[in-house]
């Protein structure tokens, strides 16, 4: 047991750091197969990006949180863990360009009346030019921009792709790297997104399309709240626990300095998982990491968000599960409804709507005051004609740190950097999202929490590595 203000360096431990899915998924692996685990995570409820947040019967993701994933595996390990709070819900979505909503994903016969014939007979003879000129030439993109021109044609990256993106990521598409967009929407050509409209293609053959998933009923968040549980029966969950220090010496993890109500405790381990950003891990070792290890971490950014969360008296405001906004004069990036994932998001008769807006910590946003986001998230709802003022019964702001790895054309570098040095760790497993600095989702997520905890196990004696196999099957 960790007690009081020390613990014993020798116990045979696995020390978790961050309470996210990822970690929380290694911590249940290793603490079903008979280990003894702790997980620290600083926010005082687990799940970290994927919580769900409760105020006053009102329920709500940081931001829309679909689970969907192509791997069998987890797949059912989700199914199993979740059991019959799981429901399967109809994506519905929009795109909000230039005064209109169009379908999202563009349906061909909704975009042409919507934009016009003219618009639409550029998109194709640009998409057409794009192809010609891949029969001389296969292209080499660097940048977000030069991918998506020469998939899509220029005119749909101006219209459908160039706002929006700057404004997720705050930076010119030209400086986002190409890397980011093959991760995201790997293997969707304007072809196919076409077929998909005209011939409903399977959603599972382009994951950026798929047109249902599941969803807990009471919030995302319950899967994390699930998996701590389950933690909770033989291992230790410490929220409200901030790693503060990492000791080492040379390449080996010795203990972590934590902070709590109490105080600054020492905790021991054999291996270490850390879930928390990178850039946090690299900041926390003791000794400290080479200059230029450091260096490279700190050139690593992520963009930040903030959500305003609008509650509503009014039973429903939309139909859609999510909206996007790419509109500049709209200071909000999407918004989704809840009650439209599940209804038992809110209380009887009354609804919700999750604002998001796209920043850097620090930035202009960021450290608006909270009535003045507020003010502002209303403002926007209302110029788009959703809500009136007097409907509103209260409203929540709630900041997400780090919440998307930013890739900048030529980040590489300093990633690979990054990692070179961690790779020589003996008994420290950097995983997950910001852990490892990729644009993971959560199916992704809880696969990197099992990866690392089975890693762990295979070491171990075949004994422990039998209870994986059945914790896992
Ligand atoms: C707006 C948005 C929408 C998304 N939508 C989807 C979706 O529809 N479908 C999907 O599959 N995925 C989606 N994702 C991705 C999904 O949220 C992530 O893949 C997943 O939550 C990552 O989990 P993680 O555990 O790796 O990271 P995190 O959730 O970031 O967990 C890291 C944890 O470490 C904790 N921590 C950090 N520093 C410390 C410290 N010093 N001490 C202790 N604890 C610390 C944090 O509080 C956090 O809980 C979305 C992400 C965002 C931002």
């Amino acid at each position: 047991m960790i007690e009081g203000n020390h613990c014993t360096e020798t116990e045979d431990r696995i020390v978790v750091l961050g309470g996210g899915l990822t970690g929380l998924s290694a911590g249940y692996v290793l603490s079903t197969a008979g280990l003894t685990v702790a997980v620290f995570e600083h926010d005082s409820v687990v799940g970290g990006i994927s919580k769900t947040v409760e105020r006053d019967g009102f329920r709500f993701d940081l931001g829309p949180h679909r689970f969907f994933t192509k791997d069998a595996r987890i797949e059912a390990f989700v199914k199993e863990l979740m059991g019959d709070e799981l429901i399967v819900v109809p994506r519905r979505t929009e795109i909000f360009i230039r005064g209109k909503y169009f379908n999202y994903p563009l349906e061909p016969v909704n975009a042409l009346f919507g934009m016009g014939i003219f618009t639409t007979l550029r998109i194709l003879a640009n998409y057409g030019w794009e192809r010609v000129k891949r029969l001389v030439k296969k292209p080499v993109p660097l940048s977000l921009e030069d991918w998506v021109v020469a998939n899509f044609g220029r005119t749909l990256f101006n219209i459908y792709f160039k706002e929006y993106s700057e404004k997720v990521w705050g930076v010119d598409c030209s400086r986002i790297s190409a890397e980011w967009v093959a991760q995201r929407i790997r293997g969707l050509s304007l072809s196919k997104a076409v077929m998909h409209a005209f011939f409903k293609l399977k959603g599972r053959d382009i994951p950026s399309l798929v047109d249902q998933f599941l969803y807990p009923r009471l919030g995302i968040g319950r899967i994390s709240e699930k998996l701590s549980r389950e933690i909770g029966q033989s291992g230790s969950m410490f929220l409200n626990t901030s790693v503060e220090r990492i000791h080492r010496s040379g390449f080996t993890i010795n203990s972590i300095e934590v902070k709590d109500q109490n105080g600054i405790r020492t905790i021991g381990g054999n291996e270490f998982i850390s879930s928390i950003p990178v850039t946090k891990l690299i900041s926390l070792l003791d000794p400290p990491a080479p200059t230029d290890v450091r260096e490279a971490a700190a050139s690593l950014k992520f963009r930040d968000i903030v959500i305003v969360t609008v509650m509503v008296d009014r039973p429903r405001v939309t139909n859609q599960t999510w909206i996007y906004i790419p509109e500049k004069n709209i200071p909000i990036g999407r918004i989704h409804e809840p009650t439209n994932w599940s209804s038992s998001m809110a209380p009887e008769g009354k609804t919700l709507l999750v604002t998001e807006f796209f920043s850097f910590e620090g930035d202009e946003i960021w450290n608006r005051s909270d009535d003045g986001l507020v003010s502002i998230a209303i403002d926007s709802l209302v110029r788009l004609g959703y809500i009136r003022p007097a409907e509103v019964i209260e409203s929540v702001v709630t900041r997400v740190p780090k919440a998307y790895p930013l890739f900048e054309v030529g980040y590489r570098k300093n990633l690979d950097a990054v990692y070179g040095f961690l790779a020589g760790f003996t008994n420290l497993h950097a995983a997950g999202r910001g852990g490892m600095f990729k644009y993971y989702n959560m199916d992704h997520a809880i696969k990197a929490g099992m990866d690392a905890a089975e890693k762990i196990l295979n070491r171990r004696a075949p004994v422990r590595r039998e209870k994986c196999e059945v914790a896992l099957s």
